[in-house]
């Protein structure tokens, strides 16, 4: 069967690598998907420099570049990709709405949720102006760049102490610094944490400012118990202080966890409502990586082409 009243078979929110493979995987089965990018085309890769564990790249890659083969190789298939965000959905169904944010409304039989998640910030000047310049949000993104050196972390869930933990074995020493007395993170990971001897516990410790020019140098901390402020010498600056998903616009149709990582079915990528699907950061907070994305973005689009088969719509 062909396409009625122009509802579209795909529509793909989101354009990291979880959006751009469903992109490639629809497009190559005829469902001409239109890709709506949102407001940071490419996704978190594009804030990143080097990515060298994305299989395929034996000399690395620039995050940016990468994001624009992704692009590059949806787009050679047909991919619609449209500039624009999304501001508001309507899953009364069975066609799916969506509108963007100019107001246009869209009709689609399927549509394939990657709008990932966002770091969280301190929001100190310094370290948005250090960004890239050793500041980061993933140490298995960016750890390896500071192996040898001392680097400091902030954070004290499960995602700090985890990446505590990388990073000790790749640094000579890591700077925790925990804002309160105790750690939120599990039993199991705080141990690890406190067993590893090349990580140092700052408790009841905050980020006045990262220090450094063109890079991290330093960071000044403050015990928020005593008010004493005082500097460690580093050169690389990690926050780990929780992501959160862009699911905002979800709320009330598609089931979701109490921090907003939307819920699929295990094994897939559907969610509670027919015909839409969730793919990469948007509904995973544990693996959060490329190519994880990547593959529940595929998983995605083969589950929207099986809906439509089903449907009798292709
Ligand atoms: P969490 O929200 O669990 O923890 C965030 C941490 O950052 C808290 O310790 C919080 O401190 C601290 N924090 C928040 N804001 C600031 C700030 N402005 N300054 C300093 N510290 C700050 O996020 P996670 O990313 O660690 O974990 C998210 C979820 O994913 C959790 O459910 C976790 O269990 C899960 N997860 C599981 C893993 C696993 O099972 N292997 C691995 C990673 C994550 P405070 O405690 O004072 O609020």
């Amino acid at each position: 069967m062909s396409e009625t009243n122009n509802i579209k078979k795909t529509v793909i929110i989101g354009s990291g690598p979880a959006g751009y493979t469903a992109a490639i995987y629809a497009s190559r089965a005829n469902l001409d998907p239109i890709v709506y990018t949102g407001p940071e085309p490419g996704g978190q890769l594009t804030i990143t420099t080097d990515v060298e564990n994305y299989p395929g790249y034996p000399d690395g890659v620039q995050g940016p570049e990468m994001m624009e083969h992704f692009k590059n190789q949806a787009v050679r298939f047909g991919t619609e990709v449209k500039f624009e965000m999304i501001s508001k959905v309507d899953f009364t169904g069975p066609v799916h709405k969506i509108w963007t944010e100019s107001g246009e409304e869209i009709e689609a039989h399927t549509v394939i949720i990657a709008t990932g998640a966002s770091a969280k910030w301190l929001g100190l000047e310094s370290e948005q102006r250090l960004m890239n310049q050793g500041v980061s949000a993933c140490a298995v993104c960016d750890g390896f760049f500071f192996r040898g050196q001392e680097v400091a972390i902030v954070g004290a869930g499960d995602t700090a102490a985890e990446e505590a933990t990388y990073l000790a074995k790749l640094c000579t020493k890591v700077h925790m610094l925990v804002r309160r007395d105790e750690m939120r993170a599990s039993k199991i990971m705080q141990e690890r944490v406190l067993k590893t001897e090349n990580i140092q516990m700052y408790w009841n410790t905050e980020t006045e400012e990262v220090l450094g020019d063109d890079g991290v140098t330093g960071v000044r901390i403050k015990n928020n118990k005593t008010g004493e402020s005082s500097e460690i010498a580093v050169t690389g600056f990690f926050v780990a202080i929780g992501h959160k998903p862009n699911t905002d616009i979800f709320k009330g149709w598609i089931d979701m966890e109490d921090s907003g990582y939307l819920i699929t079915i295990p094994g897939t990528a559907k969610t509670n409502i027919q015909g839409v699907f969730a793919s990469g950061d948007a509904q995973d907070h544990v693996y959060r990586q490329a190519v994880t994305a990547a593959g529940t973005g595929c998983m995605a689009a083969l589950d929207a082409e099986r809906y439509l088969a089903e449907k009798g719509i292709i």
